[in-house]
């Protein structure tokens, strides 16, 4: 939903509740009374992997469950609750999942589970260095929204993953999540 510019939204802290006014302080929940607090700005990401050092694609073959992300760029940034589109580079390079991040950045080791789908053994490594966070897949496409499409696409041909696109995550833009996902409700 767009909000006009002046309007916030707030959130009670309590029962959860989501008002959009435009004030500042001092509000109260409708519904139980506790104070309102600004309701932080939902973040997006993009993850790349490279399917020549890590075999995603037979990872989600066997599993939906979580997986660990390392968050090298952006570890201050990300936290729990963000949404994240998942890419892979190479030859069939595209949007492959949607995700939401569900654990703030730690540093965690592999378990041997998810060692073995890392062809880069190197990787492993950063694991134990780096702080990583687990993603829940909401959403796996059969088919990918390939990176030709994107390309072509206006509203996305200026994603971060075209401009610079050595690394694991990347910001992303609003307007880019919702095309993403209109592109892709019928995938
Ligand atoms: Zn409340």
């Amino acid at each position: 939903m767009l909000l006009a510019s002046r309007e916030k939204e707030f959130i009670c802290r309590k029962c959860g509740y989501v008002i959009s006014i435009r004030h500042k302080a001092g509000l109260f929940c409708p519904k139980c009374g506790t104070i309102l607090r600004e309701k932080p700005k939902e973040k997006y990401w993009l993850f790349q992997f490279n399917p020549k050092i890590y075999r995603w694609h037979e990872r989600i073959k066997e599993t939906h469950s979580p997986e660990r992300w390392l968050v090298s760029r952006y570890w201050k940034k990300i936290s729990k609750g963000d949404a994240v589109i998942l890419w892979s580079s190479g030859l069939e390079a595209g949007v492959c999942a949607f995700g939401k991040v569900i654990t703030d950045p730690e540093i965690v080791e592999l378990s041997v589970d998810e060692i073995k789908f890392w062809i880069d053994k190197s990787i492993i490594d950063k694991f134990k260095q780096k702080k990583s966070v687990l993603v829940e897949y909401l959403k796996v496409l059969d088919k990918p929204l390939s990176e030709e499409q994107c390309h072509s696409d206006p509203e996305l041909c200026g994603l971060g993953v075209f401009l610079n696109p050595q690394g694991t995550n990347f910001r992303l833009k609003p307007v880019e999540w919702d095309r993403i996902v209109d592109l892709t409700c019928n995938l």
